[in-house]
């Protein structure tokens, strides 16, 4: 038996939860096209017969402007920690030099897999020459190319992890999926929606607190607050008569729906809270620990 853990660093949108999602089939981390989607730590739990590996989605890595970017990286580091394997990934189409100096910067203890990920469209002889830049460097055992999107190369990078994965006992029971409650995941499929949904800055000062998680006999009731920073932005978020909302809260009932396997009662309410991203209680009750 093999175990171990797995955490996936990168840049922003180098399609980190894309590949969680991807490897666990199914979806536990929210994924947009617009950078510093994930904010926590996200453990999905593979576990098949004879391995079981424990994979860390994170927050992409920047440079801290507000306490909540303080948590994110927190959340960062917890997995750089405890890693047996660290699979370093990156979007082939970015500037490799960039992602080189954020790998070095990460000081791992664990062995690392470079990652070329949305391989997708991209020539053979630009896949040849990020193999021959990425070859050699101190951090990286090996690399291997995938798209996380197209699910391209999937087994291969699968394979490879548990090459370098220690024997063990599992650490989680078999059928569990992840070690966070259903109730966060509720937060963050409604959470993804307000990145889909919403432009500028109103998705980077939103988050998300599940009030009530109640299952009925037919349904389940949810109640959740949209938090925000200024009165401005809940006018935004309700949009023309509640438009948007409700646009919202329909497009957050199917996912939750299809997350939890029955028939959800969605209730959202729009809250502001001034600054929340930098006060500490604040941060605290919304879980950014
Ligand atoms: P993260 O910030 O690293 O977690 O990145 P996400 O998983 O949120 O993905 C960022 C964007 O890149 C999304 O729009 C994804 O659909 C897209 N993406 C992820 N993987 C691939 C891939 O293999 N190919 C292409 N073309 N796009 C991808
Ligand atoms: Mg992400």
């Amino acid at each position: 038996m093999k175990s171990g853990f797995v955490s996936i660093f990168g840049k922003p949108n180098a399609g980190k939860s894309t590949l969680l999602n991807a490897l666990m089939g199914e979806k536990l981390a929210i994924v947009s096209p617009k950078v510093q989607t994930t904010r926590h730590r996200i453990k999905g739990i593979l576990t098949e017969k004879d391995y079981q590996i424990i994979l860390s989605d994170t927050p992409g890595i920047i440079e801290p402007k507000y306490k909540l970017h303080e948590k994110m990286m927190h959340a960062v580091r917890s997995s750089l920690e405890d890693a047996d394997l660290a699979l370093l990934l990156l979007d082939i189409r970015d500037n490799w030099e960039e992602n080189d100096t954020l790998f070095s910067a990460l000081r791992l203890k664990a062995p690392a897999v470079v990652v070329l990920n949305k391989i997708d469209g991209i020539p053979a002889a630009t896949l040849a020459e990020a193999n021959a830049f990425f070859t050699g460097k101190p951090y990286c055992r090996q690399i291997i190319a995938i798209s996380a999107l197209k699910k391209t190369n999937l087994d291969m990078l699968l394979n490879t992890v548990l090459g370098f994965l220690p024997e063990g006992e599992p650490f989680f029971e078999g059928d569990d999926l992840t070690d966070l409650p259903t109730k966060f995941f509720v937060g963050e499929l409604i959470r993804e929606k307000v990145f889909l949904l919403y432009g500028d800055e109103i998705p980077y000062q939103t988050t998300v607190l599940v009030q009530e998680f109640a299952e009925k006999s037919t349904l389940t009731k949810i109640r959740a607050d949209i938090i925000v920073q200024r009165e401005s932005q809940k006018g935004i978020i309700l949009g023309e008569g509640g438009k948007m909302i409700r646009q919202l809260g329909s497009d957050a009932r199917k996912d939750i729906e299809a997350f939890i396997g029955r028939k959800v009662f969605l209730e959202l309410f729009v809250k502001v809270r001034p600054k929340w991203r930098d006060t500490e209680n604040f941060l605290k009750e919304y879980g950014y620990n």
